[in-house]
């Protein structure tokens, strides 16, 4: 979904290279989506895997809300567009509970329609991705339909730690999205560059030594857009670098002292919601402790930038600035926080 773009597309020649160089340099499990970079990341990605298909797993998935009618015509888009005969790993793209419990199982809805698919060998591993609070995560797993799981998690969120620590021992595998943050750990952070040794040369490298260092995890699912991300990330995988045990300590223990301040200041626990106008406030002061506890400044702003009223699932929410002080969200709040003024504070500093 990072592909390297020129005018608001693919830059094929640019995309296919980066793509082959990581399978030269051993990377075997491609990840894609029929809606990233506008439908051209599944063509690109058949593109630059011509003559080596058989030779690495392709992932991509399919979204529920298209309904029981357009699933499996998306599946065979996917695989005309990839230009492949199977998917060895196709992902319920961004379930949580609900959108399990309500598309997935049951007659006339995706299992059953894809059955003969996975029957057939079309689908090889039935897979889901995952947006959810992280309590539903292990539901989802002990349902016993998916053979893989694709979840968020990285230094700054590890709220699904313990459903990847299950989801593992009941033998699924765990592929992780996000492992520098969704780029929020790409620029140097230096509350969490103190904790490491001066070999770990940057945050996003210390961002992906601790997914690796997590015995649970088997894929780090990360988007690069450039062949210098390639070759460093590959080389950083290739040397087996993990985090050191002192430095796990150092990283944990802060990560601890990080979410007690952050849960002072809001523990994310929706009550609030919904916002008569539209105002996600859990995810704006999210947003604004990346900035407060770790120093994590050019990206939080990013993050605030993307908000928008009508922005996809994980980024809808008006900006703080439209807050009508209607104090609806505050009598539900069982911190008593001040959220008007705390609003005001944040749309001060990330606006
Ligand atoms: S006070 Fe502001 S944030 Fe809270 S519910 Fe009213 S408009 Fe929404
Ligand atoms: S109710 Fe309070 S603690 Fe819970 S998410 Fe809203 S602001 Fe945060």
């Amino acid at each position: 979904m990072r592909l390297p773009e020129k005018n608001g597309k693919v830059d094929r020649e640019k995309a296919v290279a980066l793509l082959r160089r990581g399978y030269e340099l051993g990377i075997n499990l491609f990840d894609s989506a029929p809606y990233y970079h506008n439908g051209e990341s599944e063509v690109v990605l058949g593109e630059a895997l011509v003559g080596i298909r058989d030779n690495v797993c392709v992932s991509t998935k399919c979204p529920m809300e298209v309904g029981p009618s357009r699933w499996l015509s998306m599946l065979e888009q996917s695989l005309r567009r990839l230009r492949t005969d199977h998917i060895d790993f196709y992902h319920c793209w961004g379930i949580g509970w609900d959108s399990f419990a309500g598309n997935v199982q049951g007659e006339g809805r995706f299992l059953s329609e894809i059955r003969k698919a996975k029957e057939e060998g079309t689908v090889r591993h039935l897979s889901f991705s995952f947006h959810d609070g992280a309590q539903n995560l292990s539901r989802i797993v002990d349902a016993g339909v998916f053979e893989t799981m694709l979840v968020q998690y990285n230094l700054l969120d590890r709220s699904n730690e313990q459903g990847i620590a299950h989801a593992h021992a009941q033998g699924l595998g765990v592929a992780v999205m996000g492992p520098v943050g969704g780029g929020r750990l790409g620029p140097p952070a230096p509350a969490i560059q103190k904790l490491v040794s001066s070999t770990v040369k940057s945050t996003a490298e210390t961002a992906l030594r601790f997914v690796f260092a997590n015995p649970n995890v088997d894929v780090a699912l990360s988007g690069m857009s450039a062949i210098q991300q390639v070759e460093e990330n590959a080389a950083l995988a290739s040397l087996g670098a993990e985090l050191s045990e002192a430095e796990l300590g150092r990283v944990n223990a802060m990560a601890e002292e990080n979410k007690r301040l952050a849960d002072l200041y809001c523990t994310g626990c929706n009550y609030c919601m919904p916002c008569p106008h539209g105002i996600n406030v859990p995810e704006i002061f999210k947003i604004y402790n990346y900035h407060r506890l770790y120093g994590i400044e050019e990206a939080a702003r990013g993050l605030y930038a993307a908000l928008a009223p009508d922005g996809p699932p994980w980024s809808r929410s008006a900006k703080a600035d439209t807050c009508q002080e209607c104090g609806e969200c505050e009598s539900k709040c069982p911190q008593h926080l001040p959220i008007m003024e705390r609003l005001k504070e944040a749309h001060a500093v990330l606006g």
